[in-house]
């Protein structure tokens, strides 16, 4: 009697705290594309990015055999070769700007250029774009040491590789909305290139709803540790907004949504799609919006208020990254291809690919996401209008506690307004807009209406 009564405690607790309420299948074009993500394409990027010696920022220009200017037309060449199957629609170039001296890590005026390719979107009516990035440029113990071999296999040739495997495979698949892969420059000079492109969006208003960016992704080891670890990559997404707190704090601090504002969001939601498509791979939500005396580029994005973040691996190993190859007491340092983990990278890659799908399928977001505050109830009433572009089948409503990293539940409806047995007191509430083959908007937390 007593363990009918512990098994029947046990069920609860599953339903209370898993998507009971909602099955949710695989888009087969998704699982399609992420089959193809290849660890050997990877790996021959990679290997050639390294062949050009160094790729430092002020490195050569105009050497077809060693240096930045080289490793960009490489990039440009494959971007290029892979827009001949993409039907017109993608796009390539170097964006370029002039950095001046800074009398840091910029000694002399240099040539910045971002390596972009655009896939514009089908529907004429969606402006939306999601953004991939990982920085081209790498360095060796100094930055401003344009001579001396650098590798950059994986601080950032990983980051670099995953933008043109997931170009290399998605501009033969058209979305509503605009995908543009990047690798930037002058990472290393102080994220200058994602810099030069997110003022550029800012003042532009483009309206790029997600930011994924790649940043040493690609090796499994730590320098203190030999426990490989190649099943886990970290996502960092900042908890309070740089961009407006002024304006945004009173509101943040009254609903107790310091996390879930936009970065938080995409964390979440790139955790959820990531795992639904890669198999051995767990996103690991990591509540900061960068790691210790370490910047990268997802940050010129979030300082213009975009919703972006940082992909990293799960454990660092300072002895490849940002050093001179050298062999000093039986230690390897330098950032060599040998130390790399091309079926982690591999993993990385197509957990990335699954999530810029996603969301380009998808509709846009539900407008006017509201939640009723009107009287003291212990029921829930969200309501909402249909998405600006792009055609849905129904919409999620997302539910958590407030106390929960992760969304707990999800429901499915065709209405655009739903009562949830539930006080809002006690749980965060968020909507999805969701199409016919499953594919789901990014979550909008409802504003408040009422008092
Ligand atoms: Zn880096």
């Amino acid at each position: 009697m007593r363990k009918i009564t512990f098994i029947f405690c046990i069920q609860i607790i599953i339903v209370t705290h898993c998507f009971s309420q909602t099955i949710i299948n695989r888009d087969p074009e998704i699982a399609q594309m992420v089959k193809e993500v290849s660890a050997d394409s990877l790996q021959s990027y990679i290997y050639q990015m390294v062949n050009f010696g160094t790729r430092n920022t002020m490195s050569a220009a105009n050497d077809p055999q060693r240096g930045i200017g080289a490793a960009r037309n490489f990039v440009l060449n494959k971007f290029n070769n892979f827009a001949k199957k993409s039907g017109g629609r993608l796009a390539a170039f170097i964006d370029t700007t002039t950095l001046m001296p800074d009398k840091k890590r910029i000694d002399t005026a240099t040539l910045l250029g971002n390596v972009v390719a655009i896939l514009k979107g089908t529907d004429p009516n969606d402006n939306r774009i999601f953004l991939i990035s990982g920085h081209l440029d790498n360095m060796r113990g100094s930055p401003t040491d344009r001579i001396g071999d650098a590798p950059g296999a994986n601080d950032d040739g990983s980051g670099a590789a995953a933008v043109i495997e997931c170009a290399r495979i998605m501009s033969s698949h058209s979305f509503p909305a605009t995908i543009i892969f990047v690798t930037v420059s002058g990472e290393e000079q102080g994220l200058l290139g994602a810099y030069y492109m997110a003022n550029k969006a800012k003042k532009e208003n483009w309206n790029i709803e997600a930011v994924l960016n790649n940043d040493i992704m690609g090796s499994n080891n730590s320098n203190e540790t030999n426990i490989i670890d190649n099943t886990r990559i970290r996502v960092f997404s900042e908890g309070l907004p740089a961009y407006d707190l002024d304006k945004t704090a009173k509101q943040i601090r009254q609903f107790g949504l310091e996390n879930d504002g936009k970065a938080r969001q995409l964390a979440r939601y790139v955790k959820e799609i990531g795992e639904r498509y890669v198999e051995n791979l767990e996103v690991v939500m990591v509540y900061r919006n960068d790691r210790f005396l370490r910047g990268g580029d997802h940050t010129p994005y979030v300082e213009n208020g975009f919703a972006a973040v940082r992909f990293s691996e799960m454990n660092e190993n300072y002895n490849h990254q940002h050093k001179d190859v050298k062999k000093e007491n039986g230690i390897q340092y330098g950032d060599l291809p040998e130390f790399m983990d091309f079926e982690y990278l591999r993993k990385n890659t197509a957990m990335n690919l699954s999530n810029l799908a996603n969301l380009a399928k998808a509709a846009s977001m539900p407008e006017e996401v509201k939640i009723e505050v009107k009287k003291l109830s212990n029921n829930t009433l969200l309501s909402w209008n249909a998405p600006k572009s792009g055609k849905v089948k129904g919409y999620y409503i997302l539910q958590r506690e407030t106390t929960s990293a992760f969304w707990q539940k999800k429901y499915f409806t065709t209405e655009k307004e739903y009562l949830l047995p539930f006080s809002k007191d006690n749980y965060f509430f968020a909507v999805q807009s969701v199409n016919e083959s499953g594919n789901e908007s990014l979550p909008v937390v409802p504003g408040v209406v009422g008092r």
